[in-house]
C-alpha cells in the first residue's frame, strides 16, 4: 500500500502493556487523536517504553502502531538526560539548573533522526504528519529533508521560554532550525508563540509578519492551541454510581474533615513544597485544626532515575513527616501523602470529594488536573486554587489565582477559597465549566489539524 495519510510521531506509543497484549493508554491526547487515526488510516510512531526492545509494527484498537527502539543508553542520555535534565528545566523557567552535556545532545540528535527516518518510511505522498513535544524538536527539519512533500505539524506541550533563557542552550540554533522544518508550530499560549517568533528574528535573522516566519522559501506559522481534557469521559465517570459512592467513602474515611487536594507527578515544577508549607503554617497558626482539615497530596512517581527527582522526593517526604510530626494527632495526620499512581475513576472520586483543589505549579505548560477538577464538579461546589504560572490560568480566570512563590499570599488564598460561600463558588465554577466544556480536547485536536491543513504555504 502507499503508506499512511496521517502520521503521529510521539516519544511514547499510545498503548501500555496489559498481560499478553496492549491496552490504550489513559489520557486526553490519545482519545482525541484515536478517532482521526481510525478515519484516516493513521499510524502512530513511538517507543514501547521498554529499553532494548525491538518490535514489528502492530495493530491495536484500530490504530496502526510503529515501534521505534531505544537502547538503555538512549533512554539514559536522550530521554532522562537531554529531554528531562536539559530541556525540561530550561523550558520551565530554569526552576532547577539545566544540565548541558554534549554526550546527551549527541544522543538527542541520534534518536530524533531515528524517529524522522521511521516517519519518512510510513507516510504516504503528501501525508499529514503531526509531531508531539519537546523530546522531538529536531524531527520536523530532519523529516522535511527526507520528504519535502509532507505537511508537517509540531505541537509543544510544555512552555516555550523567553529568549533570555533559551539563549543559554549551547544548541539553540539547531533546536530552532529543527522546529522550523514544520509548516505549523503549535504552542499552549500566545506568549509562547511570540517567544518563538522573537527568537527566530534575533537568532536567525528571519523575516516575519505577526506570527508567520519566513524561512527557507516557506512560511512557518506559529500559533497557540491550549490543550484540554476529555469532557465526555469525565462526565461519564462523575455520573457513575460507584464513583459517587467512592467520593462519599473518602469523605467518611477522612472523618468528614475539610479536604484540600493536590494531584501531581512528583516534579519540581509543581510547587508541592510551597503548598505544603502554606498549609502547614495555617495549621501552626491555628487557622486550620487537625481533625477538621486535611491535605491529601497524591504525588505520582516520575523520572525516578533523574537525580533532581530523587532529591525532591526526599525533601517532600521530610517536609510531610515534619508537619505531621508537629501538628498531627493520634489518628489525625494533617497531610495524607501518597506516592503512587491512581486510575481515572479514583481521581474523579477524589475531585468530587475535595473542598479545595490546590494547583500551584511554579511553571506549567497547561495543567490538566485543574481542568479535570472543573469538569468533574457538575454540582458547582468546590474551589480551585490555581497558580498564575500554569497555562490553564489564561482560561480559568475565575479560579482563586495565586503566585505560589508568595507563601503569605498562598495562605490567604487557601483560606479565601475554603471560606467562599456556595453562591460565590457556583458562580465561579459555572463560568470555568463553560470554558472547559466548550474547549475540550477534541476541539483542540480539530483546531490544530484544521490550521495544519491551511498551512504549508510556499512564499509568493
Ligand atoms: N494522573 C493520573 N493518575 C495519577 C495522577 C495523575 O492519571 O495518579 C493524570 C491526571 O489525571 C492528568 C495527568 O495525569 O490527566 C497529569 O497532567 P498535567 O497536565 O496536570 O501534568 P503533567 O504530568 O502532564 O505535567
Amino acid at each position: 500500500s502507499g503508506g499512511s495519510e496521517f502520521v503521529v510521531v510521539a516519544n511514547r506509543l499510545p498503548v501500555d502493556r496489559s498481560g499478553e497484549g496492549w491496552r490504550r493508554s489513559p489520557g486526553g491526547l490519545v482519545s482525541a487523536i484515536a478517532p482521526v487515526m481510525r478515519s484516516r488510516q493513521g499510524t502512530w510512531i513511538g517507543w514501547s517504553g521498554a529499553a532494548g526492545e525491538e518490535l514489528e509494527p502492530f495493530e491495536t484498537d484500530g490504530m496502526h502502531l510503529v515501534p521505534v527502539p531505544q537502547s538503555s543508553d538512549d533512554v539514559r542520555l536522550y530521554y532522562e538526560g537531554f529531554s528531562n535534565a536539559t530541556l525540561w528545566p530550561l523550558y520551565h523557567d530554569v526552576v532547577a539548573p539545566p544540565i548541558y552535556d554534549r554526550t546527551m545532545w549527541d544522543a538527542y540528535v541520534r534518536v530524533n533522526q531515528r524517529f524522522a527516518d521511521a516517519a519518512a518510511k510510513v507516510a504516504s505522498q503528501k501525508a499529514i504528519v503531526w509531531i508531539q513535544d519537546y523530546q522531538l524538536q529536531l524531527v520536523p527539519a530532519m523529516l522535511r529533508k527526507l520528504r519535502p512533500d509532507l505537511r508537517i505539524g509540531f505541537f509543544l506541550h510544555i512552555p516555550f521560554p523567553p529568549l533570555e533563557l533559551f539563549w543559554q542552550l549551547p544548541w539553540r540554533r539547531q533546536i530552532l532550525e529543527g522546529l522550523l522544518g514544520a509548516d505549523l508550530v503549535g504552542f499552549q499560549l500566545p506568549g509562547a508563540a511570540s517567544n518563538f517568533v522573537r527568537l527566530c528574528r534575533r537568532l536567525l535573522d528571519a523575516r516575519y509578519v505577526k506570527q508567520d516566519v519566513f524561512w527557507d522559501d516557506r512560511i512557518v506559522r506559529a500559533r497557540s492551541f491550549p490543550i484540554s481534557v476529555d469532557v465526555g469521559e469525565l462526565k461519564e465517570l462523575t455520573e457513575r454510581a460507584s464513583v459517587r459512592e467512592r467520593a462519599a467513602e473518602i469523605r467518611t474515611d477522612l472523618g468528614d474533615a475539610t479536604i484540600f487536594l493536590g494531584v501531581d507527578r512528583l516534579d519540581y515544577t509543581k510547587g508541592i513544597t510551597q503548598r505544603l508549607q502554606a498549609f502547614g503554617e495555617l495549621v501552626g497558626d491555628g487557622h486550620l485544626k487537625p481533625g477538621q482539615a486535611v491535605f491529601v497530596q497524591i504525588a505520582t512517581p516520575s523520572r525516578e532515575r533523574v537525580e533532581q527527582y530523587q532529591l525532591l522526593r526526599e525533601d517532600i517526604e521530610q517536609q510531610v513527616g515534619r508537619i505531621n510530626g508537629e501538628y498531627g494527632e493520634l489518628g489525625f495526620p494533617v497531610i495524607h501523602y501518597m506516592h503512587s499512581s491512581y486510575d481515572r475513576a479514583e481521581l474523579a472520586a477524589l475531585y468530587q470529594a475535595a473542598d479545595v483543589m490546590v494547583v500551584t505549579p511554579l511553571r506549567d505548560g497547561m495543567n490538566l488536573v485543574a481542568k479535570e477538577y472543573v469538569a468533574c464538579r457538575s454540582d458547582l461546589r468546590g474551589s480551585l486554587v490555581l497558580s498564575e504560572f500554569a497555562g490553564a490560568a489564561a482560561e480559568l480566570k475565575r479560579a482563586f489565582q495565586v503566585n505560589p512563590y508568595d507563601i503569605d499570599g498562598l495562605k490567604a488564598i487557601l483560606l479565601e477559597a475554603l471560606n467562599a460561600d456556595p453562591v460565590e463558588q457556583s458562580r465561579r465554577m459555572r463560568s470555568m465549566r463553560k470554558r472547559v466544556i466548550e474547549h475540550d480536547v477534541n476541539r483542540w485536536a480539530q483546531d490544530f489539524l484544521t490550521a495544519l491543513e491551511h498551512s504549508h504555504v510556499p512564499l509568493p
